[in-house]
């Protein structure tokens, strides 16, 4: 009697047995409908079996197999299988990640949607002999002769009423609805097909050097400045792999930029079929989508990192747009990465990958550095009429600070009022961890044991070390000059919006960050009011930073830039010169007098002299040789056991007993337990564990022998997660 073993969504590491007479072997991958307990889930196949993986248990047999989709090909089952061996997660739980929402509930799903077509009434009626006023039915009759059928999509791009036409129509019996199979989508807008310009010598090259890669598993790292052109050489490589035939997938980071990266290659593709997948799209859009990419109908996709999982059975390129952006790692559940799933996914098929970047993420330096990524560099911008803006240090040992703002950058903000020009007053919202330090004399606390600087605590009046986890009370004094005022840096940006109203009272102030964007179309909307010269200054946080043009902008100022030099984490140095990099990039992009202002109290610290030269490298290699001296990633690999309960002492003891429990293999470090960061959310105190070794090998042997200890020693109220490379501390 066959069997089929189905991984369900449940936080249980092996699939389940079903009974299934009809399951046959080309049903692996198929969803299924199952019961489970009181429940009925719908999993996926697995495997089928001719013997049941426990003996003695009477099997239930499946409710249904789904054979009207396409069942998940070999290669995402695979890199399911991996994601779950990789971040320790239940393969059940990876494959619900990966899945469309909508397959994931039993309720049976709709593969076909409805077309309306004229009828012998509706082929009789002349549209010329409707009334004038009656413009919308005339076109829609027109449309419908034309085009012989029309699909829900096709009537809204021809206007938001159209449906009620329709129904109208229906009514009078000029049009019927026919069921038809999802079909390709019509671009919502017609796109003016747009002629690629003649590649510069270094977008030549770098394609060159590509195309004589092959079309196998080659990793390459794109280092290309701001407005280089990389987008362009993507677009070259994307016609290469659609002339063959193939499908190219496309990673960008923000959910913000898709629709403006899809329109640039609607029109550069007019005939190919391009969709998007990414988490705000409706249920219903976001299956089709992904239903047309499974069946190799949808030539390019494009999507943020859910899309890494896409099925494409033609797959011949990966793209990943900004691989150094920290929103292709995901935060909860499944803390996966999609650009190393990425280069994961690329070797699994044996296709090319391009990760583009300006400023490329260590790890990925570093794997260039050491030979196993290939490096392709684009270093003059591929339009010259914009020069680098001019960057000046304001030294906040010497200027005085109200409500974060010193008088030379108030001064500069006032001048471009008064030209009429655009500021961006910029946050840096990282490095929410302020390390203490002495504004008199630039002293920094750091930790006895190790080399990381201390983290204030406020509410506890104590200092920590989050890597090894030494506390220490906060001194009264600063032990290296005597003075008093030891503050947290990074401080007092809260108030910066009202302060900059005081200074500015005449100007038209807009903020932008997550809460103030909140809304779907809130970011559009007031980039449409920068570009429409209808704000003063801008204030802004990192999402500011990405992919916008703004021709009348001429100042950045970037009020609070210490708190990433000296963090608790470790990578915040390399995101703040990430950042500063791309911000500086929107200050003057049309004009010659681009101006950068930075406040800060250590100008003498090398991010500064390596931004004014633009020097990606020369950063980097720094950063590197620092994180080996430390033994830092990418030099060690880590794991952050994550817990929290509602309060910090059960959340502490669990962490001590996980501690207690840990297997001890010689070159895996367990560090002690230490507060989260933020060490409270929503009502939840939370900690962590930090675990290190200088292998990738050894250090999954090590959390393969640890989990499944934890697991059995569950404790309640205490919810616990295990996050493999970190990106936040
Ligand atoms: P990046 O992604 O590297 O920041 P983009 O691909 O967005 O840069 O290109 C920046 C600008 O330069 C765009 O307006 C693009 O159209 C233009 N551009 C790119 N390549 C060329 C080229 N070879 N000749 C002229 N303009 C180009
Ligand atoms: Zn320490
Ligand atoms: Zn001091």
């Amino acid at each position: 009697m066959p069997i089929v073993r189905v991984a369900l969504d449940v936080p249980v590491f092996a699939p389940f047995d079903y009974l299934a007479p009809s399951a046959e072997p080309g049903d692996v991958g198929r969803l299924a409908v199952v019961p489970f307990g009181r429940r009925t889930l719908v999993g996926v196949i697995v495997a089928l079996a001719e013997k049941a993986s426990v003996e003695g248990v009477r099997l239930k047999p499946v409710s249904r197999i789904l054979r009207d989709l396409p069942p998940l090909p070999g290669d995402v089952l695979a890199l399911a299988a991996f994601c779950s061996d990789y971040y320790h997660h239940p393969l059940g739980q990876v494959l619900a990640t990966l899945l469309p929402q909508r397959l994931r509930r039993s309720s049976p799903v709709r593969l076909t949607e409805p077309l309306w077509r004229l009828t012998e009434a509706g082929w009789a009626v002349d549209p010329a002999t409707l009334p004038p006023r009656a413009a919308l039915r005339r076109r829609l009759l027109a449309a419908l002769r034309v085009e012989g059928n029309l699909s829900r999509e096709a009537l809204l791009a021809l206007s938001p009423s159209a449906p009620q036409v329709i129904r109208d129509f229906l009514a009078r019996g000029w049009v019927e609805r026919a069921n038809a199979p999802l079909r390709v989508q019509a671009p919502p807008r017609p796109y003016r097909p747009d002629t690629p310009p003649p590649l510069t010598r270094e977008q030549q090259a770098a394609l060159d050097a590509v195309r004589a890669g092959g079309a196998g598993f080659v990793p390459w790292l794109l280092l290309g400045v701001t407005g280089s052109g990389k987008t362009e050489v993507y677009a070259h490589l994307i016609a290469d792999a659609l002339a063959q035939g193939r499908q190219a997938l496309l990673l960008v980071p923000e959910i913000n930029l898709t629709p403006q990266t899809e329109a640039r290659f609607r029109s550069r593709f007019p005939e190919a079929v391009i969709v998007s997948l990414h988490s705000h799209l409706a249920e219903g859009e976001r299956l089709r989508h992904w239903l047309l990419a499974a069946e190799g109908r949808a030539d390019i996709v494009l999507g943020t990192r859910l899309a890494v999982f896409a099925p494409l059975p033609k797959l011949g390129l990966i793209v990943v747009d900004e691989e150094h952006d920290a929103s292709f790692k995901q935060q909860d559940g499944l803390r996966y990465s999609a650009r190393d799933l990425a280069v994961v996914r690329a070797q699994q098929r044996e296709v090319p990958i391009v990760l583009g970047s300006a400023t490329p993420s260590l790890e990925s330096w570093h794997n260039a550095v050491n030979g196993r990524y290939r490096l392709l560099t684009l270093s003059t911008r591929a339009v010259q009429a914009a020069r680098a803006p001019r960057l000046t240090l304001i030294d906040l040992r010497r200027e005085p600070v109200t409500d974060g703002l010193t008088a030379p950058l108030v001064r500069a903000l006032k001048e471009r009022l008064k030209r009429g020009e655009q500021s961006l007053v910029f946050v840096n919202r990282r490095g929410f961890a302020p390390a203490l330090a002495c504004p008199a004399c630039g002293w920094l606390a750091g930790c006895p044991r190790c080399a990381a600087k201390l983290v204030v605590h406020l509410r506890e009046k104590r200092l920590r070390c989050h890597h090894c986890g030494h506390g220490a009370v906060i001194p009264r004094q600063c032990p290296a000059c005597g003075a008093f005022e030891l503050t947290p840096l990074g401080q007092g940006t809260q108030r910066l919006e009202r302060a900059l109203q005081r200074f500015l009272p005449q100007a038209r102030i807009l903020r932008v960050d997550r809460d103030s964007t909140r809304r779907r179309d809130a970011l559009p909307e007031m980039l449409r009011q920068v570009q429409a010269g209808e704000v003063d200054v801008l204030v802004g946080t990192q999402m500011l930073t990405k992919g916008h043009d703004f021709p009348r902008l001429t100042l950045v100022g970037i009020v609070n830039a210490d708190s990433g030099l000296y963090s608790a984490d470790f990578r915040a140095s390399e995101r703040l010169f990430a950042q500063l990099l791309q911000v500086s990039g929107r200050a003057g992009r049309a004009c010659a007098h681009g101006e950068v202002l930075i406040q800060t109290a250590f100008p003498g610290h090398p991010l500064f002299a390596a931004l004014a030269h633009g020097n990606y490298r020369e950063f980097a290699n720094t950063l590197l040789a620092e994180r080996e001296a430390l033994g830092l990633p990418p030099f060690t690999f880590q794991a952050l056991l994550r817990a929290e309960a509602h309060r910090m002492e059960s959340t502490l003891d669990f962490l001590r007993k996980a501690q207690a429990l840990a297997p001890r293999l010689p070159g895996v470090e367990v560090y002690d337990p230490v507060p989260a960061l933020l060490p409270r959310l929503a009502g939840k105190e939370r900690a962590q564990l930090l675990v290190e070794s200088a292998s990738r090998g050894l250090l999954k042997q090590f959390l393969s022998t640890w989990l499944p200890v934890l697991r059995r020693h569950q404790v309640r109220n205490v919810r616990w997660a295990l996050d493999v490379d970190p990106l936040e501390p």
